[in-house]
């Protein structure tokens, strides 16, 4: 029997209501399956920032760069707002990216049918909708120095610097190759190359990438026509692959085009392995929640996917992914759905509830 280690960090409001879904999830999957999935938790975010004054422990780190994988829920909330706070939840996510060198996060938007009525766009724009989104994670303007304020006799002033390696561009870009090789093989590479010099670069490199993938159509697009085009035709794109700052935006505005925050999943992920797997952290593309937080409404859907991209992307186990991906398309379908896409007039399903219903269809 094989065994995987995941690491478990669900984080303050609805995370660990929704990692708690995900793990009823797995626990079917390891019965039916065979394999054995050992669990270490740990908390990160507020609520260690409450216990331990910090967001992320080093032993927290440390525990994560044993596991194969790690699940984690959300951070954040209004009680630790504070902009002017040294210490934030969202350091634990920075913090494990960088430590745990994951440079590449995915995103999967995928319309089901079903579904195509509950978005705020026309019912003919979305229904075809399957793209993947990566989104450089490590560099860029988040990233690169200078990065301060000062003042001087004109007033304030401030200065962020958008840098990327030659190298940082590249393993980004392959693998948005790879992933559209495996798909409809069609990429399309977003930047600001009438403007940027970095955009110029990104562009050059995406052109030489793609001398070895001649089976893999490639497009070039600058982000504000991107950012119209997946309104205009969103069915149209299959990868879409771009820097940190244009991919920020956009992946939040393409999740809009399959519904609800409630639905999607993500992956990021670090450097792969001979045979594409390796290690990883999955969370839903939603953030804590504080609104609905305690009340037992959240929908575990976008968690329990994110638990279906782990076994793929870092577990190399396609049909207990696949597994998981049509046990949550059949409970939708037969009309239980969480209150984010509840069905007119039916009452929605509670999120353990619906975790229960997803475990049994497995
Ligand atoms: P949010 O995603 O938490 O919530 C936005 C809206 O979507 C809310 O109305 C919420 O009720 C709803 N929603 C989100 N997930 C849902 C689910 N699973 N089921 C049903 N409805 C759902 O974004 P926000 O309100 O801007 O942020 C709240 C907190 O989360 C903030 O502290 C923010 O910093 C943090 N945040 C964390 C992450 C993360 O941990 N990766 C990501 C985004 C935001």
């Amino acid at each position: 029997m094989a065994t995987y280690k995941i690491g478990l960090l669900p984080g303050d409001g609805i995370g660990p209501d929704v990692i708690a879904e995900a793990v009823k999830v797995l626990d079917v999957v390891e019965r039916k399956f065979g394999h054995q999935f050992e669990y270490s938790e740990d908390i990160v975010g507020g609520a260690a920032i409450d216990r331990y004054r910090n967001a992320l422990r080093p032993s927290t780190l440390a525990m994560c760069k044993k596991q194969d994988a790690i699940l984690f829920g959300a951070v954040g909330g209004p009680k630790w707002d504070d902009p002017r706070a040294k210490v934030r939840p969202e350091q634990a996510i920075l913090g494990l990216r960088k430590g745990l060198g994951l440079f590449a996060n995915i995103r999967p938007v995928k319309m089901y049918p079903f579904l195509a009525n509950s978005t705020a766009l026309k019912r003919d724009v979305v229904k075809d909708v399957d793209m993947v989104v990566l989104r450089e994670l490590t560099g860029g303007i988040y990233f690169g120095k200078p990065q301060k304020r000062w003042k001087d006799k004109q007033g304030r002033k401030a200065v962020d610097t958008l840098q990327y390696s030659e190298k940082e561009m590249e393993r980004i870009i392959r693998l948005g190759f790879d992933i559209a090789r495996g798909r409809r093989k069609k990429l399309t590479s977003v930047d600001k190359a009438n403007i940027l010099d970095t955009s110029r670069l990104w562009r050059e490199i995406a052109t030489e990438v793609a001398m070895d993938y001649p089976d893999v159509e490639l497009e070039h697009i600058l982000v504000d026509a991107c950012a119209m085009h997946l309104i205009r035709r969103p069915a149209d794109f299959d990868v879409i692959v771009t820097e940190n700052l244009f991919g920020d935006i956009l992946t939040d505005e393409a999740s809009m085009l399959a519904g609800s925050m409630g639905m999607l999943p993500s992956a990021s992920l670090g450097k792969r392995r001979a045979d594409g797997t390796g290690p990883g952290m999955y969370e839903p593309i939603h953030g804590s929640a504080p609104d609905i937080a305690g009340q037992g409404i959240a929908s575990p859907v976008a968690m329990i996917l994110s638990a279906a991209m782990m076994l793929r992307l870092s577990l190399g186990l396609e049909d207990e992914a696949v597994a998981i991906e049509n046990a949550v398309a059949k409970i939708l379908r037969a009309g239980h759905r969480p209150a984010d896409i509840a069905l007119k007039g039916k009452r929605p399903v509670k999120t353990a509830r619906l975790g229960t219903l997803i475990a049994k269809a497995i």
